[in-house]
């Protein structure tokens, strides 16, 4: 059984200043998207930053360092699916990311918290099949969403 990930995290330049809380918790717990992690399994922060603010000029260049230090997997953090808008990029970041750079992208950190949750619920961000999609992996359920609050 494979023993440690390596993982970059690359969060929306709109919460510059979030110092991770969120996202390590998750980490620890396998919560979120990190739930596809064993527990078990070491997961490795090998890079941590921003996408460098509308329209992610760092998506072009942050993966190759990450890559350098042994990244095999490039999560978008939660702040890219809750805010408001949520990032409009998504998709293309995600394509050019494997594309250019052959490393796995996966949408999401910690579960989506339940405030937001709620908030996007009422405005119908997420109904399309699009974005459905995008935040799977942050979903889970009302319980944990109220522990990301
Ligand atoms: S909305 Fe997208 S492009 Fe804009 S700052 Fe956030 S992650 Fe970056």
């Amino acid at each position: 059984m494979k023993n440690k990930t390596k993982i970059g995290i690359i969060i929306c330049d709109r919460y510059r200043k979030c110092a991770g809380g969120k996202c390590f918790k998750a980490i620890q717990n396998r919560d979120g998207a990190f739930n596809i992690y064993k527990k078990e399994e070491e997961l490795e922060i090998v890079g941590y930053t921003t996408c460098g603010g509308c329209p992610g000029g760092n998506i072009e260049y942050a993966p190759e360092e990450m890559k350098k230090n042994g990244a095999e997997v490039i999560h978008f953090a939660t702040g890219f699916v809750v805010g408001y808008p949520p990032c409009p990029y998504i998709a293309h970041f995600r394509n050019f990311i494997k594309e250019k750079y052959s490393i796995k992208v996966i949408v999401g950190t910690h579960p989506i918290p339940q405030k937001y949750y709620d908030v996007h619920t009422k405005l119908g961000t997420w109904e399309s099949s699009e974005w459905k999609e995008l935040i799977q992996p942050t979903l889970s359920d009302e319980k944990t969403r109220l522990a990301y609050n």
